[in-house]
C-alpha cells in the first residue's frame, strides 16, 4: 500500500526502464527524516546483529514506536532522529555508519518497492530536484544489487499475513484497556522481539506470525 507522500513524490517505473539519477553524497536524504525511516522486523534483526546488541535493546536505543492508528494497536517503528535537522541517528557528518546493514528503504532509495499481486511494483522518487539528472540507471540492475532475497521473502510474508492479522484486530474492536494491552504486547513479542539472532530470520518470522495469528484468534473465541 503506497502512502499519499509516496504517490505525490514518485512515479511508477518498470524493471526494464532506465532513469536518470545523480547522488551528490550530501547526506540530505538522511536529514529531516523524523518518523520516516521505517524499520521492518528484518531490518531490526540485521541491524541488531551488525551493532552486536540484543534485538529489544536495538528497538529501545535506536527507534521510536507509533501506532498505525489508535483503534488497532498495530505498532510501527522508525529510526530515531537527532539535532535541529532531525538527522537519522546513524548519520555522522554526511556518512551512514550502518552502511553494510542499513534498512531496506535506504538501500533501495531513490526507489520504493511495494508487494502486489504479480510480485512487486516499483516507484522512483522525484522528491529531490537533483536526483533525476546524471547518468542512466537501469531499474532491474538497481534491484539486482540492492533488493535482497531476504527482503523479498519478508515482504511477501507480510503481504500474506498482515490482512489476516488486521482482520482479527478489527473483530476484537472496540478495545478496552486490557485488550489493547494484550494486542500490543503480543504484536511486539511475536513480530519484533522473539528472534534468536544466530538463527535464520525468515523461518522464525513465519513461525512467529503463525503463532501470533493463533494467539489473537484464541482471544476472539
Ligand atoms: S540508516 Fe543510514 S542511509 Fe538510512 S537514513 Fe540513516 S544514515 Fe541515512
Amino acid at each position: 500500500m503506497k502512502n499519499d507522500y509516496e504517490i505525490k513524490n514518485s512515479k511508477e517505473v518498470k524493471l526494464s526502464e532506465k532513469v536518470r539519477f545523480r547522488c551528490m553524497r550530501c547526506g540530505e536524504c538522511c536529514r529531516h527524516v523524523s518518523q520516516t525511516v521505517v524499520i521492518e522486523p528484518v531490518d531490526a534483526f540485521r541491524l541488531a546483529k551488525f551493532l552486536q546488541c540484543g534485538i529489544e535493546e536495538f528497538y529501545d536505543k535506536y527507534t521510536d514506536m507509533f501506532l498505525v492508528d489508535e483503534k488497532t494497536a498495530f505498532p510501527v517503528f522508525t529510526l530515531k532522529t537527532t539535532g535541529n535537522e532531525n538527522s537519522c541517528i546513524f548519520l555522522k557528518g554526511n556518512r551512514c555508519t550502518v552502511q553494510e546493514s542499513k534498512p531496506r528503504t535506504c538501500r533501495l532509495y531513490p526507489f520504493w518497492v511495494h508487494p502486489c499481486e504479480d510480485g512487486f511494483s516499483y516507484n522512483y522518487s522525484i522528491e529531490r530536484r537533483h536526483h533525476p539528472r546524471g547518468s542512466l540507471v537501469c531499474v532491474k540492475d538497481w534491484m539486482h544489487e540492492n533488493f535482497r532475497e531476504e527482503d523479498k521473502a519478508a515482504m511477501q510474508e507480510d503481504w500474506r499475513v498482515i490482512p489476516q492479522i488486521a482482520g482479527i484486530l478489527k473483530k476484537l474492536q472496540p478495545y478496552d484497556e486490557s485488550i489493547r494491552e494484550f494486542v500490543l504486547s503480543r504484536m511486539l513479542y511475536f513480530r519484533h522481539f522473539a528472534f534468536e539472532l544466530d538463527k535464520p530470520f525468515q523461518i522464525q518470522f513465519e513461525k512467529n506470525n503463525k503463532e501470533l495469528i493463533a494467539v489473537l484468534s484464541k482471544r476472539l473465541a
